[in-house]
């Protein structure tokens, strides 16, 4: 082990990749502070409790039980937000409710859960990680905002940054993948675009940035399980991209419903105001997950809702959504001592806040303005751009012979499967205010793309989940009758998103046998995959020609996968989250520890290694992996220098050609292995990456500059440092398949 550290803990003793520089907005001015605290010495106990809960409206269920006396709660001041409620007549007619009918006349709060679009739905945000844009992100974000405010919302409950290792928890869909860095970039992008350049525009959302923190840990990937990770863990993999989207100016967070060693978040007073207020200065509002306050009776840690009120709003809760424990029992537990009249002053002035900068004091019907209603929803700039993001989203998983693309001179293809016209699961699950009618499926698609020139023959086969299969034999029929067949496997929008984990993460139903008897045909065939999470499919990449991964692309997807297919868009996706060969693999990802007892890659099932009898520790597909129409080389690694010295930014490129017949976009990815560290290092991490155009048959040099301090990390005294030493570099074009440098840090 090294004997000298280069310790450099300044403010970022936890800090990551999302520790930079951001341009928040200042903390709240003086006209502010007079206003908010004027208003707060008028507010009673109870009128104070009810600016810190939330609840749904009627119009649509995201938890298990819903009050239907909102609009009562609203009259009588009992509310400080409503959420599940948009179109601008409706949220003014709730609040004029509060504005006119209440003593105070406090503007309430709209949120709702954005997610991948509010009505123009864009593909599921796993998907969007794929394309590795963060600008490409933000102008996603900065779409969904202009028309979520379009429709009077102005607070919306994303981004969701939880990273996520295991694709059993179907939560996966809604994060950017397996890795803390690009998670980080993408999670202060997407506040970015949401907040634009200042709350105060009346296009502007709140961001809230959840489930803070570490729910993307469940154990054996089911839905609200228990999390229990080693601090370690916590810092440098799971908590940065909550911290980068902090820092990108996140006007709230809100609390995740697991426990983190045997502390339930909402409770946690340790991480919501020693980390989250105290060393990130987060000085907007924490607001619970649904009904997460109520939840701490079933965990085990409040006796009843009163105790659970307590605890919650002492840890640094602000706002509890749906679960009435603040309205029911704040000003009582004030009377009582167990809660101060600062701590409660405290979180009604955060709220407060928020809603002076929106702009909502100075007029309430803001958000509410139906020219804005009839012009800025779905614009066809925004369904161009849903086309376009659908298209760079997917991931071209494998293209035997060139397969795909399509040839414009086919006459006619057969798209098979149960996702080849199913508008229904187009959208993906968390689907905002879209509407699956007006969803591209892939059949239409490719219609648009063809017009008449081509016969389009459409067959289902068989179901998505159940062992139906009577179609299978007409599919087979379809497919012999074609030059081309195209097969739309994968799972429905419902079987991810939330309360939506699976133990088998196959192909469901019959479709594999569907892929079997239509690929047997031994005509032309592509497999176009609809689906939330990696699936496990090694048997489907055995036997099918070609797979174009598209998960699921929102409005446009048909349109811009057909536009993949027929070549019109080369394929530049890479998978943010590994696709395992089997659900035992998991939990699987790129950036694993070497072990004592590394596996031999000469004879991978020797005993005594880190492996398995029964299968390889590879993936199927991994991290960084996406092919193109064309083909790239790389060159070996060009290093300014074998050998640095403290402080000095390390320089390493190559040339990357395009050699293949078409103009292609190339990824180009870098990692780092420390290789002798004070704690064991992953053997390979995320440092850098460039999205390049690289013209036919051109040859272009990418350079990356990475400075010492994006290779530090967390000590076994936790100090955030880098070390002297031995270093590998690799570049290339996705994590497995790289060209490898060695250079030194001196002491
Ligand atoms: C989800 C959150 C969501 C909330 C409000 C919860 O069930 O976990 O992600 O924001 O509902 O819809």
């Amino acid at each position: 082990m090294k004997t000298l550290k280069l310790v450099f803990l300044l403010a970022v003793s936890l800090a990551g990749p999302g520790s930079c520089k951001h341009e928040k907005e200042q903390p709240a001015d003086r006209k502010m502070q007079i206003f908010i605290d004027d208003l707060i010495r008028k507010m009673t106990a109870e009128e104070k409790a009810g600016q810190l809960s939330l609840f749904t409206s009627d119009w649509t269920s995201t938890g298990p039980s819903i009050r239907n006396d909102y609009i009562d709660l609203i009259r009588e001041g009992k509310t400080g937000g409503i959420f599940n409620a948009y179109t601008v007549d409706f949220v003014r007619s709730l609040q004029k409710t509060a504005v006119e009918e209440t003593r105070l006349h406090i503007p309430m709060l709209f949120g709702f859960d954005d997610i991948h679009g509010h009505r123009t739905i864009f593909p599921v945000p796993l998907a969007q990680a794929c394309t590795w844009d963060t600008t490409l992100i933000e102008k996603v974000e900065r779409i969904t905002a202009i028309e979520a405010t379009a429709e009077g919302l102005n607070w919306t409950f994303a981004p969701m940054v939880d990273l996520a290792r295991d694709p059993r928890w179907g939560r996966v869909m809604e994060g950017a993948g397996e890795d803390t860095w690009l998670g980080s970039l993408i999670a202060a992008a997407r506040v970015k675009g949401f907040q634009g350049k200042s709350l105060s525009d009346s296009n502007s959302v709140l961001a809230c940035v959840k489930h803070f923190a570490a729910y993307g840990a469940p154990q054996a990937g089911r839905d609200y399980y228990t999390v229990d990770i080693s601090d370690r863990s916590l810092n440098e993999w799971y908590l940065p991209p909550y911290r980068a989207a902090v820092n990108a100016g996140a006007g709230s967070v809100m609390t995740s419903f697991n426990e983190i060693a045997g502390v339930p978040s909402t409770s946690n007073r340790w991480l919501l105001t020693d980390l989250l207020r105290r060393n990130w200065n987060f000085t907007g509002f924490v607001v619970t997950d649904y009904g997460s306050i109520n939840e701490l009776i079933p965990h085990g840690v409040a006796a009843d809702q009163e105790d659970a009120a307590e605890m919650s709003v002492n840890a640094g809760v602000d706002m509890d959504m749906q679960g009435s424990a603040f309205l029911s029992w704040l000003p009582a537990l004030v009377k009582e001592g167990k809660v101060s009249e600062e701590t409660l002053n405290n979180a009604v002035r955060r709220v407060l806040e928020a809603k002076y900068r929106l702009g909502l004091f100075d007029d309430p019907y803001k958000y509410c303005n139906n020219k804005r209603e009839s012009e800025d929803i779905m614009r066809p700039e925004f369904i161009a751009f849903a086309r376009e993001v659908a298209a760079k989203s997917c991931v071209l998983l494998k293209n035997d012979k060139n397969t795909l693309p399509l040839s414009k001179a086919v006459k006619t293809i057969a798209v098979i499967g149960p996702l080849s016209d199913s508008r229904a699961d187009m959208l993906g699950a968390w689907a905002g205010a879209g509407s699956a009618d007006s969803c591209v499926t892939l059949v239409e698609g490719i219609r648009n793309k063809t017009g008449l020139s081509v016969d389009i023959l459409t067959e289902r086969g068989c179901n998505i989940t159940d062992e139906e299969y009577d179609g299978i034999d007409r599919a087979v029929a379809a497919a012999r009758q074609a030059d081309f067949v195209i097969l739309a496997l994968g799972e429905s929008s419902s079987m991810s998103g939330e309360a939506a984990s699976r133990t088998d993460i196959g192909l469901p139903g019959m479709q594999m046998k569907l892929a079997e008897a239509v690929i047997k045909t031994g005509k032309p065939t592509a497999v176009v995959l609809f689906n939330g999470r990696p699936l496990a499919i090694p048997g489907l990449d055995e036997i099918s020609p070609a797979i174009l991964e598209t998960w699921f692309g929102g409005t446009e997807a048909g349109n811009g996968i057909a536009d993949v297919l027929f070549g019109d868009i080369n394929p530049s996706g890479k998978l943010t989250m590994t696709f395992p060969l089997n659900v035992g693999q998991v939990p699987l990802f790129y950036n694993v520890k070497n072990t004592g007892r590394p596996i031999n890659p000469e004879n991978p099932h020797e005993k005594y290694k880190s492996n398995y009898l029964d299968s390889p520790n590879t993936p199927l597909f991994p991290f960084g992996y996406g092919l193109s129409y064309t083909t790239f080389q790389y060159s070996d690694i060009k290093l300014t220098k074998q050998s640095y010295r403290h402080g000095e930014n390390i320089i390493a490129s190559a040339d990357i050609t395009n050699t293949g017949d078409r103009d292609g976009e190339e990824i180009v990815q870098l990692y780092v292995h420390d290789i002798v560290g004070d704690v064991t290092r992953p053997v390979k991490e995320l440092k850098a990456f460039k999205k390049v155009m690289i013209k036919k048959g051109q040859t272009i040099t990418v350079a990356f500059t990475v400075a010492p301090e994006e290779l530090a990390y967390y000590h076994q005294d936790m100090s955030f440092s880098y070390d002297p030493g031995d270093f590998e570099i690799f570049i290339g074009t996705n994590s497995e398949n790289v060209k490898k440098a060695s250079f030194k840090i001196e002491e």
